[in-house]
């Protein structure tokens, strides 16, 4: 597959597009970041990194927390998880509150922000910091000592979590959190300021694509069949209430967060990241849906 002229074919299509979408502005370190960025990196199972564009620059992971986060959570409790978080796709946003009063407190599924909260509390329930055990273990995936979360957008993030706040305490209300809603919160919305880049993130989802093992280290991260349905989570609930949409145009198993990337999977070939961070009407990258579509086209490749 020839991977760079692929790359190269869309960051040139992709420029007009560039700087649309609406870049997220709940928080001042979010709404500062240029909406014309873009970057686009490939990260094939035998290890070749392609990369176009913005691709080694850290930007804010922000949802995609939750599917690193999830891992740890399945790695502790393996199928305990669904006693407590669903699994079904969730038709509203990813900020919303309205399903947990009639299902009782059970989120829908781990990567809407009431299940991560679940998922954070699972977290801070069996480590000292959650969030230094999440930041820990993405430096392990990447190899990269330097991946940290960043302490400004974490605070910001604390002092605008009127609604995540609002969320913990509501499930709480039902018996589903183990920790005290403040304490998850606090690690929540660290996770969420964790800062990666493209390079970093496709880096990191490489055991996705082979079968729960990092290729490079032989760490087995999940066994297989865990690895199987968290992509499957990924497919069907990883772009929130656009997932439908997402997998029709792109047909890969993903997730996004606010801060404009996506991380995409295609199992026993690659993994792939991209970021822009002007975002559509749901909260995914505008561009990088986009781009995404593009070189599932432009490869032919899928898992359809
Ligand atoms: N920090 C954001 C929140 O909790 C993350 C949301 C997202 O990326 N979709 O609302």
């Amino acid at each position: 597959m020839n991977y760079p002229a692929i790359l190269e074919q869309i960051h040139r299509d992709i420029q007009p597009y560039l700087g649309t979408g609406r870049v997220a502005d709940y928080i001042p370190e979010l709404a500062k970041i240029p909406a014309d960025r873009f970057g686009m990196a490939v990260v094939t199972a035998a290890g070749d990194v392609h990369r176009i564009g913005d691709a080694d620059e850290r930007f804010s992971v922000q949802s995609i927390s939750k599917l690193f986060a999830c891992t740890l959570a399945f790695q502790l409790i393996d199928d305990e998880l669904w006693s407590r978080v669903g699994r079904e796709p969730s038709g509203t946003a990813f900020n919303s509150l309205v399903q947990l009063e009639t299902e009782q407190g059970k989120p829908r599924n781990p990567f809407i922000n009431a299940g991560a909260l679940v998922v954070t509390d699972v977290l801070c329930r069996r480590f000292v910091s959650a969030e230094t055990a999440l930041v820990e273990f993405m430096r392990r995936l990447t190899g990269e000592r330097t991946v940290d979360y960043d302490l400004r957008v974490a605070q910001s993030e604390l002092a605008n979590a009127h609604r995540n706040r609002a969320m913990a305490h509501f499930i709480a209300s039902f018996g589903n959190l183990e920790m005290p809603a403040e304490v998850v919160v606090d690690a929540y919305c660290r996770q969420c300021a964790i800062s990666m880049s493209c390079v970093e993130l496709a880096r990191a989802a490489l055991f996705l694509c082979n079968g729960g093992v990092v290729p490079a280290t032989g760490e087995r991260i999940l066994d297989s069949s865990s690895t199987k349905r968290l992509s499957a989570l990924m497919l069907t609930c990883g772009t929130y209430d656009a997932a439908g949409d997402f997998v029709f145009r792109v047909g890969l198993p993903a997730k996004s967060g606010v801060g404009g990337g996506i991380v995409a999977v295609l199992p026993g070939e690659m993994a792939v990241c991209v970021w822009s961070p002007g975002l559509d009407s749901n909260g995914n990258s505008l561009a990088g849906t986009l781009a995404l579509e593009w070189l599932t086209t432009h490869t032919g490749q899928s898992i359809f």
